[in-house]
C-alpha cells in the first residue's frame, strides 16, 4: 500500500488519579479504547492520540499536525457551556476534557478540518457550534426508547431513520439502519448551520452534520464497535479519512445579512 495515510487525531478520556490542590500538578491517565484506533487504521488513516490540554498553543499545533479529527466517546458535557444549570441526573463531567475538546472543535470548524464526532463527540460538536443538549433522556423525554443498552458494544439495539440527501445517507446508502446505543444525554437544539441526519422513532437525534463544512459529522451511536468489519460502520471512518486526504481550502463564509438584503433588493428590481 503506497497511499499516504492521513493523520487522524483522536481525543481521549482524561482520568484523574489525584486531585491535589494545584491544578497544574494534577496527575492522571489519558485513555482511549483500541476500537477507535483500529477503526481509523482499517479505514486507511494514521491514528494519533491527542492528550487533553488547556494550552491553546499546543491545541493549535495539534490541528496543524492533523488532517482530520475524531472526537471520541466519554462522559457528560458541563451544561454551563450551553447556558443551563446541572440537572440532578447529570453524570460525570470532566472540566479539562470539556474545555479542550470544545476549543479544539471550534478551531477545527473554523479551519474546515474534517471531523467525525462519536457519542460524547456529537454532543461536544453541537455545543461547540452553538447548540444545546438534553442532560438526561429518561427524566426529560416521555416514552423514550432505551438508549443505554445493556448488551455488548457490537450489539445493535435500536433503528435510526436516516434523512435522504444527507452526507450520512450518501455514506450508508440506506434510510434505515440498526445501531448500538450507549448514551443518556442527547442533542437538544440543533446548532446553527447543522442539520439532523438521523433520528430514532422516539424523536431523539442520532446524527447531525454541517451544511457549511466539507465533513463535520456527529453520530450518537458507536460505529467504532464494528468500524473495522461492518461495511456501514466502516464507511463513516473511510469518509473521514478520504476527506482528510484533500488539501485544506478556505471555508466559504456565510453571506452577511446586509449583503443578502441588498441582493434581494436588486433581484426584485
Ligand atoms: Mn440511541
Amino acid at each position: 500500500m503506497d497511499r499516504k495515510r492521513p493523520v487522524i487525531g483522536i481525543t481521549a478520556k482524561w482520568e484523574y488519579t489525584s486531585s491535589g490542590g494545584d491544578p497544574s500538578r494534577v496527575e492522571g491517565n489519558h485513555l482511549l479504547p483500541e476500537t477507535y484506533v483500529r477503526s481509523v487504521r482499517a479505514a486507511g488513516g494514521l491514528p494519533i492520540l491527542l492528550p487533553a490540554t488547556l494550552d491553546a498553543e499546543v491545541r493549535s499545533a495539534y490541528l496543524r499536525l492533523c488532517d482530520g479529527i475524531l472526537l471520541s466517546g466519554g462522559g457528560d458535557v458541563n451544561p454551563a457551556f450551553f447556558g443551563e444549570e446541572p440537572s440532578p441526573y447529570l453524570g460525570n463531567v470532566d472540566p479539562l476534557r470539556d474545555a479542550f475538546e470544545i476549543g479544539l472543535c471550534q478551531e477545527a470548524l473554523e479551519q474546515d478540518v474534517p471531523l467525525l464526532a462519536i457519542c460524547r463527540g456529537i454532543q461536544v460538536l453541537n455545543v461547540a457550534a452553538g447548540g444545546t443538549l438534553i442532560q438526561d433522556i429518561p427524566s426529560t423525554v416521555p416514552n423514550a426508547l432505551q438508549h443505554a443498552q445493556k448488551a455488548p458494544l457490537w450489539h445493535v439495539s435500536h433503528a435510526v431513520e436516516v434523512t435522504k440527501g444527507t452526507l450520512l445517507f450518501r455514506l450508508w446508502g440506506t434510510n434505515r439502519l440498526y445501531v448500538n446505543s450507549f448514551h443518556h444525554q442527547a442533542i437538544g437544539e440543533i446548532a446553527p448551520e447543522f442539520s439532523v441526519s438521523a433520528r430514532t422513532s422516539d424523536g431523539i437525534v442520532e446524527a447531525i452534520e454541517s451544511r457549511r463544512h466539507r465533513f463535520a459529522l456527529g453520530v450518537q451511536f458507536h460505529p467504532e464497535g464494528a468500524g473495522d468489519r461492518d461495511p456501514q460502520m466502516r464507511a463513516l471512518f473511510v469518509g473521514l479519512v478520504e476527506e482528510a486526504r484533500s488539501p485544506r481550502r478556505r471555508l466559504p463564509s456565510e453571506a452577511p445579512l446586509s449583503l443578502r438584503a441588498s441582493e434581494m433588493v436588486s433581484l426584485s428590481e
